[in-house]
């Protein structure tokens, strides 16, 4: 683990870079905002920690009301139990003995759910939490229009939930029913039109499941870009977003419908970068590439200055046209970039350097937080 990039206290000029930056303010808002959209939507809020890989920032979230978090990984599922959250949704597929008994045992310590699409993996996952003497709940996982994990919508559902209920070590708690492709359609009309067919998905299989005799205490699902639909259907219970915290610049592409979904959050996560040469005076390049952001959902923006444009990033060099005389850069100026995706951006990064007043003159860097999570890829 690096050395972080500044200490509390210092002014924004005094960060090293590149470095990833939270505007404290503006992600304050972001938390109340959601907490307040969840009460008035009268659903459970589970939010991803995907996106922060921090205890820090899910405590926060659990203080306002979350009732505790989401993850992808055995491993970031361990260092949020580690770091002191008590109840953790792997909101996602676990296959390989290992990875079972690891999380086996972790459900000894907090409590711990699991999403589940096959039978046999099921029998493993029992076996574990028998070897470990912990209890496991279960959410099978229904494919509503993402194609990637999950089974089809109706009765495969119902086999899957007697056989967790047929085990002493296991509970069905229910169905994670995640449209991940809904997220970033960019019209509300498309977004809408998702979930709507989602919400039959799910609802022919809560059909099945009731004949069948099977309660579901959770109903999961939703992001960022579609949580209002969810929250509003009737359906789910439990929503999972996690980019509402930082946004990026990708989500800022979602064309909000009213007050509705994307733009009723700020941008919280920046990346500064410095300009390390500017060779030709019709260029600059900064020292913020692969490295530093994630790029595969779009390139960064640039934060005040639509006269630069982020383009051709290397490992450690990313290049910012301009588009007058008047825009050149030089060298050790610097950049505040908005990351075009947030979560794998994160993943970057050692540290959090958390900034009060971000757009203020007397801007001071309050909270360094190490970023526990991040490569935490098991
Ligand atoms: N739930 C699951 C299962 C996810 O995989 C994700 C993100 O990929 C989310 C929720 C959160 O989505 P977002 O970060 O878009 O809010
Ligand atoms: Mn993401």
């Amino acid at each position: 683990m690096s050395l972080p990039p500044t200490q509390i206290g210092a002014p924004l000029s005094e960060i090293d870079t590149p470095a990833l930056i939270i505007d404290l303010d503006a992600f304050e808002r972001n938390l109340d905002t959601m907490a307040t959209a969840v009460g008035k939507l009268g659903v459970r809020l589970r939010p991803h920690a995907k996106t922060h890989k921090s205890p820090i920032i899910a405590a926060k979230q659990i203080a306002r009301g979350a009732v505790g978090m989401c993850c992808q990984k055995v491993a970031e599922a361990e260092i949020l139990v580690a770091g002191g959250v008590s109840d953790v949704l792997v909101s996602n597929e676990v296959v390989g003995l290992r990875k079972l008994e690891r999380l086996a045992s972790l459900a000894r310590h907090a409590r711990i759910s699991v999403c589940v699409d096959n039978s046999i993996v099921l029998e493993q996952l029992a076996l574990a939490a028998e070897r470990a003497g912990s209890q496991i709940e279960v959410l099978v996982e229904v494919d509503v229009g993402a194609g990637r994990c999950g089974v089809r919508p109706g009765p495969a559902a119902a086999g899957l939930a007697r056989q967790a209920a047929g085990s002493r070590f296991l509970s069905f708690g229910g169905l994670q029913a995640y449209h991940g492709s809904a997220q970033h359609l960019r019209t509300p009309e498309e977004r809408r039109a998702a979930i709507a067919s989602a919400a039959n998905a799910t609802m022919e299989t809560l059909r099945v499941l009731k004949e069948a005799g099977f309660q579901c205490r959770t109903i999961g699902g939703a992001g960022t870009g579609t949580f209002e639909l969810e929250g509003a259907s009737g359906v789910w219970n439990e929503l999972q977003a996690g980019s509402y915290i930082f946004m990026d610049a990708d989500y800022a592409k979602n064309v909000a419908d009213g007050t509705r979904n994307a733009n009723l959050f700020e941008h919280a996560l920046f990346v500064i970068a410095t300009v390390m040469s500017t060779p030709s005076g019709e260029r600059a390049v900064i020292d913020a590439g692969h490295k530093a952001l994630s790029n595969d959902s779009g390139f960064p923006v640039v934060l005040g200055r639509p006269d630069l444009r982020y383009h051709r990033p290397s490992d450690e060099h990313g290049l910012l046209d301009f588009d007058s005389a008047s825009s050149r850069l030089a060298i050790g100026d610097k950049v505040t970039l908005i990351p075009g995706h947030c979560d794998p951006t994160v993943n970057l990064y050692d540290w959090y350097v958390g900034v009060r007043g971000f757009n203020k003159p007397d801007a001071r860097v309050e909270a360094l937080w190490p970023i526990a999570a991040r490569g935490a890829v098991t």
